[in-house]
């Protein structure tokens, strides 16, 4: 099967390499960045098969950016992934409810992360199966 492709929104920058690493590793496309805003934009031009959504960030946080992603008939399909550290009772609710498919705790598992997003990925173009 062919590669993905993923535009990542991450402002920890081990965070961004690591996950990039084992992205590209896998044979996905990924585009990077650490600004939400700048990952809006992004997704509208480039139709990502997904979005990885750091939340906390500086600047616009990630589930707010989600909520534009979802409001925004061009990127509302795009099923987001929120990443976050330091995990908290409610957070995963909160990514839910902001319109994220999925949620995944940093530091990530490295063993599962590529299928996760893999798996998620490959549901938002089931049209495109090989
Ligand atoms: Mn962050």
């Amino acid at each position: 099967m062919g590669g993905v492709k993923i535009i990542l929104v991450e402002d920890n920058p081990l965070n961004m390499e690591l996950v990039t690493d084992l992205l590209q590793t896998a044979g996905h496309e990924v585009l990077a960045t650490s600004k939400a805003e700048e990952g809006l934009a992004m997704a509208r031009i480039e139709s990502p098969d997904v979005i990885l959504m750091d939340i906390a960030l500086i600047g616009m946080d990630g589930l707010s950016a989600t909520r534009m992603l979802k409001e925004d008939p061009a990127t509302a399909s795009i099923p987001v992934i929120a990443l976050t550290a330091h995990a908290m009772r409610g957070d995963e609710e909160k990514a839910l409810r902001a319109g994220c498919v999925a949620y995944i705790a940093k530091p990530i598992n490295t063993r599962t992360f590529v299928d996760i997003v893999t798996t998620y990925a490959r549901a938002s173009k089931p049209h495109e199966e090989e």
